[in-house]
C-alpha cells in the first residue's frame, strides 16, 4: 500500500494509541488554547484512520487532574506520603535495593512491570535486572494476558513468533475467534473484519465463547462452549481433519514433527463428536458444522485472546489450535494461520526485549549458555541471570513469605489486577521496600508504596511499541512533561547509576532503541550445526540517528537492511516453512485435556468469568477520567442467568456479593442475556478508587498454567448472595463530596459533574438535614427543592444556585431510580426552566423524548431510548438506517453489535404488540 507520508507539523503529531494490542495510529493536534484534537492516523496500516471509542476519547484522559506530579516518600512518623526531591527519592531507591542485594543476594529484589511501558523502558528495566543486578526477577502484567500464547508459540515454532498479519483476517474465507470478544476488546480489528464481510458476504465468522458477546452479533455460528473445554473441541477438530483426509501430508512430512503422538492424544479424548459436544455443552450439529467448515475452507485464520490464554490449561489450548493449522498446512500463506491477539499496546515489545521472568532479551533464552554469553558481552554486564525468575503470581507470594524484600512496580496496579488481589495487598503491606512509578496519584497499589515516582504518560513519552502483528510504531510526545514527571527509562537509568552501574548513560531514547536493534542482530546467523537464526532481527533499523528515529514509519519485524533508505519489514512469517526449532521443523504438541483446577461445588456452585467492557481500560486510571467513556457502563456488574439469580435470591438491579475462598466483592446484578446457566461474568476494571468494594481480582483463584504461569481468570468457583441494604440512591454534584460511611458506593466522573451511586444499611434519620450536610449547605435561604414521601421512603432534593443546578440527591427503598442521563443533561443548562424544576420534583422529565437513556454510541452520545424510539417511529429495519438517522454507529462502529441487538428487540416487541 503506497500511502503518501504527511509530515509532522509543530502542532500535529503522529503517534500510537496506548490501549489495546491493535496498536492504532493516532494523529494528535494541539491547539493554541491548549486543547487537543485526536483523530485516527490515515497513514497507519493497522487502522487506516479508524479509532474505536477509547482511542477517540483520548483527549479526555490527558489532563493533569489526578496526575502524580512529584516524587513522594512515606513519612516514617506519620505514615503518610509526603513530597520529596528526585535526588532523595532516587537515592532511597538505589540505596534500598543495594542494601537488600548485599544482605540477601540479587534474588531478594524484583521488578513488576507492564505492557504499558514503551520498548525502551522495558529494555532498560530488563538490562538492569538481568545483566547488572543479576537476577531474572522481572515479570510483567503481560503475564496475565498472553504468556500462554508465548509458551504455545515457543513449543510449536521454537520461538515466540506470531505468523500472521491483520491483512490475513481480511483475506481469510473463514475467521474463527476463540475466547475473544473482539468487538469490544479489539474494536478496530473487528471493524476491519466487519467491513470486509460487507464486500465478501461468503466469508464466514465463527465465534467460540461461553458468553454470547457483542462479537457474536455478527457471527455465522456461535459455539457457546463450557468454560475450560476448548482443548476437547480443538482435539476433536484435529481428529476430524485426520479422519476426513483434510491434511497437508507433504507439509506435515517435510516441516513438522510429533504428529502421531498429538493425534493419538486427540483421539483418546475427542474421537467421538457426540462426546465432545456433551463435554463442551454445545449442539453436536453446530460442532460438526464448524468442523466441516474448517475442513473445507483453505483460508482460515484462528484468532484467539484472553479466553484461551487465561486458563490453567492456556498453553495447551494455544497448541491445540496451532496443531490444527499445522495438520492442514495452513500457515505461512496469505489469509491463514493461528493468530494471538495481544491485550496491551506493547505486550509484544516487552517480549522482544525479554520483559518476562523466563526470557533473556532479543528472543534469546536464559537456559542457553551461548545466549547468556552473547547478551552479557553485548551489555558489557558484570553478571547475567542464569535461571528463570519469579513469575507474577509466585513473585507476590515470595514477597509475602519475605523471600523478596524489595519490589519496584512500574505502570501497573497489581492490587487490583492480580488474582487473589488481597494477598497482593498483604504482601506489599509487609514488604521492606515498595517503589511504585506511575502517572496517577491515587491507585490501590500506590497506597502501599514507600516511594512514589512520577512517570510520563501517553502524549508525553517517547519511544516505540509493537502491536499484535509484529508492527513497531512510534509513540511520540506532543505535551510537555507535567510537574516533575520523568520517562520510565530515565528513572531506571538514574537509579542504575546511583547503584554504581555503568552502561546506563543514554542521552536520548533513540540510543536505547538502537542498542536493542543491534542486540537482535548480534550473533544472529544460522550455524553449520543446523541451528536457525533468530527471526526477531532488527538489523534494518540499526544505526538510526535521532532524526531517522523520529521519522520512523510503522514496520513489521523482522526488519532487514534494504538497498535503499527504507528498511524492509516482513508481513508474515514461515513463508518458507522454516521454523525456529534447531531442525527448522514445527512441533505438534500432544494436548491431553483437563478441567480447570478448582471446580464449582456445593459451597461455590457458580463459575466466575472475568473480562473487559467496551469503553474501559484495565483499572480505569485513564479511561475512568473520560465522561464519554463512563456513560456506556457506569458501574461494575454481575451478569448472570435469571434462573441462577432466582436460586441465589438476588434481583436484577439489586446489589449482590460475589465470594470465593479467596475474597469477595459487591456489584449490581444484571441479566445481559449472554450468560449460560452456572456462570457469571464480572468486569475487571473497578477498584477501591472508583467503588467501595468492586475489585474482582480479590475473588479470582490464584491458579496458574504450569507452563506459562498465566492465571486462570476465566474460571473461579464462586457463590452469589444478596447484599442487603435498606435504601438506594444517587447524587449528581458539581463538586467532589466526602461521603462518610456508606455500605456501598461507586464514583463516576461525568462532564462537569461527579455522580455517586449509593446504597445504605442504616436508616437516615432526617433526610433534609443529611442532604444539606452532605452538600455543605448552611444557608437556610438556599434555593432548595425538596420532596419527601415518608410512607414510601422516597426522598428527592435539588440545590440550585443562580438558576443552575448545583447538586441533586434521589433516595428510594428500591434501586429503580430516575434517569441519570436526563438529570446529567440538566447540568449542561445555564438556566433551569420551570418544566425542569417540575421534572426534578416529580422525578422524571415532563417532556417526552428528553430522557435519551443509557449511552449506546459514545462517539455521538446517542442513548438507548433515542435509538429505540427512532426504530419504532420510522419502522427501521437495519443498522445502516439507524446510522443515517442518528449517526450512531457511524464513527468507530464499536456500538454496531449493540444497535443490532436493540433493532432485533424493538422489532420483536413491535411484532408481539
Ligand atoms: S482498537 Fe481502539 S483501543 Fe485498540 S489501539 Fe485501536 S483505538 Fe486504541
Amino acid at each position: 500500500m503506497n500511502i503518501p507520508i504527511i509530515p509532522e507539523t509543530a502542532n500535529s503529531v503522529r503517534t500510537t494509541c496506548p490501549y489495546c494490542g491493535v496498536g492504532c495510529g493516532v494523529r494528535a493536534t494541539v491547539h493554541a488554547n491548549g486543547t487537543t484534537d485526536i483523530s485516527g492516523d490515515t497513514q497507519h496500516p493497522a487502522n487506516a484512520g479508524r479509532l474505536c471509542v477509547k482511542g477517540s476519547a483520548l483527549d479526555e484522559t490527558i489532563g493533569r487532574d489526578g496526575r502524580l506530579l512529584y516524587p513522594h516518600m512515606r513519612d516514617s512518623i506519620t505514615g503518610n506520603l509526603r513530597r520529596t526531591s528526585w535526588d532523595q527519592a532516587l537515592d532511597t531507591v538505589a540505596q534500598g535495593f543495594s542494601d537488600i542485594i548485599k544482605r540477601h543476594g540479587p534474588d531478594a529484589v524484583a521488578f513488576y512491570v507492564s505492557g504499558q511501558l514503551l520498548t525502551e523502558d522495558y529494555y532498560i528495566a530488563n538490562k538492569l535486572m538481568k545483566g547488572y543486578i543479576g537476577s531474572a526477577n522481572i515479570d510483567t502484567n503481560s503475564r496475565l494476558c498472553m504468556s500462554s500464547a508465548v509458551a504455545g508459540h515457543k513449543r510449536a515454532f521454537g520461538a515466540d513468533l506470531v505468523p500472521v498479519c491483520y491483512e490475513d483476517l481480511e483475506l481469510a474465507d473463514l475467521v474463527v475467534l476463540t475466547g475473544s470478544n473482539t468487538a469490544w476488546c479489539h474494536p478496530v480489528l473487528f471493524q476491519r473484519i466487519a467491513k470486509i464481510r460487507e464486500t465478501r458476504p461468503a466469508m464466514k465468522l465463527v465465534v467460540i465463547d461461553p458468553r454470547r458477546t457483542a462479537t457474536c452479533e455478527l457471527a455465522d455460528l456461535h459455539l457457546p462452549v463450557r468454560a475450560g473445554t476448548d482443548v476437547w473441541l480443538f482435539n476433536g477438530l484435529l481428529h476430524y481433519l485426520s479422519q476426513h483426509g483434510k491434511t497437508d501430508a507433504a507439509f506435515v512430512a517435510a516441516h513438522t514433527n510429533g504428529l502421531d503422538e498429538a493425534l493419538a492424544t486427540a483421539a483418546a479424548s475427542s474421537a467421538d463428536p457426540l462426546t465432545v459436544a456433551k463435554i463442551c455443552k454445545v449442539d453436536v450439529r453446530d460442532l460438526l458444522a464448524f468442523y466441516e467448515l474448517f475442513a473445507s475452507t483453505e483460508k482460515v485464520v484462528s484468532a484467539f485472546s484472553q479466553g484461551v490464554n487465561q486458563s490453567s490449561a492456556g498453553t495447551d489450548k494455544v497448541n491445540s489450535i496451532i496443531n490444527c493449522h499445522l495438520l492442514s498446512g495452513r500457515i505461512g500463506r496469505p489469509g491463514m494461520g493461528p493468530f494471538s491477539i495481544t491485550g496491551q499496546p506493547n505486550a509484544m515489545g516487552g517480549r522482544e526485549v525479554g520483559g518476562l521472568a523466563n526470557m533473556l532479551a532479543a528472543h534469546m533464552d536464559l537456559d542457553n549458555p551461548a545466549h547468556r554469553q552473547t547478551v552479557q558481552t553485548f551489555w558489557n554486564a558484570p553478571r547475567i541471570a542464569d535461571k528463570p525468575g519469579l513469575k507474577a503470581v509466585d513473585l507476590f507470594h515470595a514477597i509475602e513469605q519475605g523471600k523478596v524484600k524489595a519490589v519496584w512496580i512500574m505502570a501497573t496496579n497489581p492490587v487490583v489486577s492480580l488474582p487473589d488481589a488481597d494477598q497482593v495487598q498483604r504482601a506489599l503491606a509487609q514488604c521492606e521496600l515498595v517503589v511504585v512509578s506511575d502517572i496517577t496519584e491515587k491507585t490501590d497499589t500506590n497506597a502501599c508504596a514507600h516511594v512514589l515516582l512520577p512517570a510520563l504518560g501517553w502524549g508525553e513519552k517517547d519511544g516505540t511499541v509493537t502491536n499484535s502483528e509484529r508492527r513497531i510504531s512510534r509513540q511520540r510526545p506532543f505535551l510537555p512533561p507535567p510537574g516533575e514527571a520523568r520517562a520510565d527509562w530515565q528513572i531506571l537509568c538514574d537509579v542504575a547509576q546511583r547503584m554504581g552501574f555503568d552502561g546506563f548513560r543514554y542521552q536520548s531514547v533513540h540510543e536505547i532503541f538502537d542498542e536493542h536493534a543491534r542486540l537482535t542482530a548480534r550473533d544472529n546467523t544460522a550455524t553449520n550445526s543446523g541451528k536457525q537464526p533468530r527471526l526477531l532481527n532488527l538489523s534494518g533499523l540499526c544505526g538510526m540517528g535521532k532524526a531517522r528515529f523520529d521519522a520512523m514509519q510503522p514496520v513489521q519485524w523482522p526488519v532487514m537492511p534494504a538497498a535503499h533508505d527504507e528498511p524492509r519489514g516482513t508481513q508474515r512469517l514461515f513463508t518458507d516453512h522454516h521454523f525456529a526449532h534447531p531442525d527448522g521443523r514445527a512441533r505438534f504438541i500432544p494436548t491431553a485435556p483437563r478441567t480447570p483446577k478448582n471446580m464449582p461445588d456445593q459451597d461455590y456452585p457458580l463459575s466466575l468469568n472475568t473480562g473487559r467492557v467496551r469503553d474501559q481500560w484495565h483499572t480505569m486510571t485513564r479511561s475512568g477520567k473520560s465522561p464519554k467513556l463512563n456513560n456506556h457502563i457506569s458501574e461494575s456488574f454481575i451478569d448472570m442467568h435469571p434462573q441462577d439469580a432466582l436460586l441465589c435470591g438476588v434481583r436484577e438491579g439489586g446489589l449482590a456479593r460475589v465470594s470465593s475462598p479467596w475474597g469477595a466483592m459487591v456489584a449490581r446484578v444484571q441479566h445481559g442475556g449472554g450468560i449460560p446457566r452456572g456462570s457469571i461474568f464480572v468486569p475487571i476494571h473497578w477498584n477501591n478508587q472508583s467503588a467501595s468494594d468492586a475489585r474482582i481480582g480479590a475473588v479470582v483463584n490464584p491458579v496458574v498454567d504450569p507452563v506459562s504461569g498465566e492465571p486462570e481468570f476465566k474460571h473461579t468457583p464462586v457463590r452469589v448472595e444478596e447484599f442487603p441494604v435498606s435504601w438506594h440512591g444517587f447524587i449528581l454534584s458539581r463538586h467532589d463530596l466526602a461521603l462518610g460511611e456508606i455500605a456501598h458506593w461507586s464514583r463516576i466522573q461525568g462532564r462537569a459533574l461527579t455522580r455517586y451511586e449509593l446504597a445504605g444499611r442504616n436508616q437516615i434519620g432526617h433526610h433534609g438535614q443529611w442532604a444539606r450536610q452532605l452538600f455543605g449547605i448552611h444557608d437556610p435561604d438556599a434555593d432548595w427543592l425538596e420532596y419527601e414521601d415518608k410512607t414510601a421512603g422516597m426522598y428527592r432534593a435539588v440545590h440550585i444556585r443562580d438558576d443552575r443546578i448545583e447538586s441533586c440527591l434521589f433516595l428510594s427503598p428500591r434501586p429503580d431510580l430516575p434517569s441519570r442521563t436526563w438529570l446529567a443533561s440538566l447540568f449542561a443548562k445555564d438556566l433551569l426552566e420551570e418544566a425542569d424544576r417540575i421534572g426534578l420534583l416529580i422525578g422524571q422529565p415532563i417532556e417526552k423524548g428528553i430522557d435519551t437513556g443509557p449511552t449506546i454510541c459514545s462517539c455521538f452520545g446517542v442513548g438507548r431510548n433515542t435509538i429505540c424510539d427512532i426504530i419504532r417511529q420510522q419502522n427501521i429495519t437495519s443498522v445502516t438506517q439507524v446510522t443515517s438517522c442518528l449517526k450512531a454507529g457511524g464513527n468507530c462502529g464499536s456500538c454496531v453489535p449493540e444497535i443490532k441487538k436493540l433493532l432485533e428487540l424493538t422489532m420483536a416487541e413491535a411484532t408481539e404488540s
